[in-house]
């Protein structure tokens, strides 16, 4: 059982194939939030990425750019890496699938299940799609034309190996019911036990070298590689150590949460917690599936020609409002539709406006009237009574709110308090308890509203690692910052 104080987050592995877009950045900043907030928070933080990097389309991207399969990797995971570093992504260790500490995993526990048998030979016939690298049945293509992009497919039988995914569908299914936190949101969590409603079949693992050479090869028949799940998802096992330094595997399984797209619900929800069964592992203790970010057009994809680029967006209003963008407007779970109006208007209403003039509007009168100096005072007024009250209770209603993935509540409460200490200074008019030199009072209201920021700036920075140590240095705390748990009035 991993320590109670522990929060290990994963990424999915995105595919090495061609560059990453805004939905790979999503999942990775979804990851980054809940890291720094766990950080924040006093627990000790494993943060996961990596690159999945065997397969027949990275065997063709490469050929295609007249590189090795390696070779063509090793150049994205470094556009990889750059771009976490755009977007300054905290995580705590990379993991590439054609890296020995991963592969050696890989091949232990095939190894296990072949030996244990849980893995089997068959014939397997079926309709396959070699852009795809996928089979389909008889009765998914009527036209023979392949459902997801729709080229022909080809009837093949061969011989390849299978895992006895259909053993471990009762044990999955009590466990989901026995764990409402472990698929979240509920309509995913609904979605997979309505999957596992029908007989859940074995799952296809290998593929013939001769189709397919760029892989990790079966231990116990040579001729054939691994297909994706076990290449794939035993990273978020291989990573932490599993079986070979079972004291940091033990200190971090299972993990706190897997954070994925909706698109990849199964194959975690199902495929991988079945392998992990059959390996005598926890299971994670959440698998998230987040939604997509839609434009007008439907998903983003590269045909449609509507990909958001993360790069240009930063490059263009910087990434604090980037990140908050994101996760103030995407109720996470669901989807969202981008548009630059939209961002736009949330970056004057909430950052310029909110946020930058409560600021903007009080530190110059602070400095001018007293100095620069918050003088330490018990609140008098009812509206300073009712704001430290506010700030207590948006502290608690932002902790809840993180702790359930719900970050654009998280953002809502945090400004709920930052619009109530603009109001609040349109209420006290400092400027006019400046000129009347009534410092006993003026002191009080700005005292209220540096706490009030001081508060707001400790909950926000997890969104906004950047903008929260300005605002920080501005009320004069950069160096007295505290953990969340310990964030009090006064
Ligand atoms: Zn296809």
């Amino acid at each position: 059982m991993s320590d109670k104080n522990s929060f290990y987050v994963t990424t999915p592995l995105y595919y090495a194939n061609d560059e990453l877009h805004i939905g790979h950045a999503f999942s990775t900043l979804a990851a980054d939030i809940l890291s720094r907030y766990h950080r924040a928070m006093g627990n000790h933080v494993h943060f996961l990425t990596g690159s999945d990097e065997h397969g027949q389309k990275v065997e063709q991207a490469a050929k295609a750019r007249g590189l090795s399969p390696l070779e063509h990797t090793d150049k994205l995971v470094e556009k990889f890496k750059t771009l976490w570093e755009l977007l300054d992504i905290t995580y705590d260790d990379f993991i590439r699938t054609t890296e020995d500490r991963h592969k050696k995993v890989v091949v232990y526990a095939l190894n296990y299940l072949w030996e244990k048998g849980d893995i089997y030979e068959a014939e397997y016939s079926g309709w396959y799609c070699t852009p795809c690298e996928r089979f389909w049945t008889e009765k998914e293509v009527p036209e023979k034309v392949c459902p997801d992009c729709k080229r022909p497919v080809q009837e093949l039988t061969e011989k390849n190996y299978f895992f006895k995914m259909s053993s471990y569908q009762q044990q999955l299914i009590d466990h989901i019911n026995n764990n409402p936190g472990f698929i979240r949101p509920e309509i995913r969590r609904n979605e997979v036990l309505g999957f596992l409603r029908q007989p859940l079949g074995d799952l296809c693992i290998s593929r013939p070298k001769a189709r397919l050479s760029w892989g990790i090869e079966l231990p116990f028949a040579p001729d054939y590689v691994t297909y994706v799940w076990f290449d794939a998802l035993t990273n978020y096992i291989s990573a932490v150590g599993y079986p070979f330094d079972m004291e940091k595997f033990n200190r971090l399984w299972p993990a706190s949460c897997h954070l994925i797209g909706k698109d990849i619900l199964t194959t975690h929800a199902v495929y991988w917690s079945t392998m992990l069964m059959a390996l005598g592992l926890q299971l994670p203790q959440c698998i998230f599936a987040h939604g997509w970010w839609v434009t007008g057009e439907g998903k983003m994809s590269k045909s449609v020609g509507n990909i958001i680029n993360p790069r240009e967006l930063v490059a263009r209003y910087g990434l604090d409002p980037f990140r908050f963008y994101l996760f103030r407007e995407m109720v996470f779970g669901l989807d969202a539709t981008y548009t630059e109006e939209n961002f736009v208007l949330r970056y004057n209403a909430d950052l310029a406006n909110d946020y930058g003039n409560l600021c903007q509007r009080t530190l110059p009168l602070l400095i001018k009237n007293r100095g620069g100096i918050f003088h330490k005072k018990q609140p008098t007024l009812p509206q300073s009574h009712e704001i430290v009250k506010l700030a207590e209770q948006v502290k608690a209603g932002y902790i809840d709110a993180m702790e359930n993935f719900l970050f654009h509540d998280a953002l809502k409460h945090i400004w709920s308090l930052v619009q109530r200490l603009n109001k609040y200074v349109d209420e006290c008019a400092p400027w006019k308890l400046a000129k009347e030199q009534n410092f006993e009072v003026l002191d009080e209201v700005f005292y209220t509203i540096g706490e009030g920021i001081r508060f707001c700036t400790h909950l926000v920075e997890p969104f906004m690692p950047h903008l929260a140590p300005e605002f920080f240095k501005q009320i004069g705390c950069a160096e007295n910052r505290v953990k969340i748990p310990d964030l009090a009035w006064g």
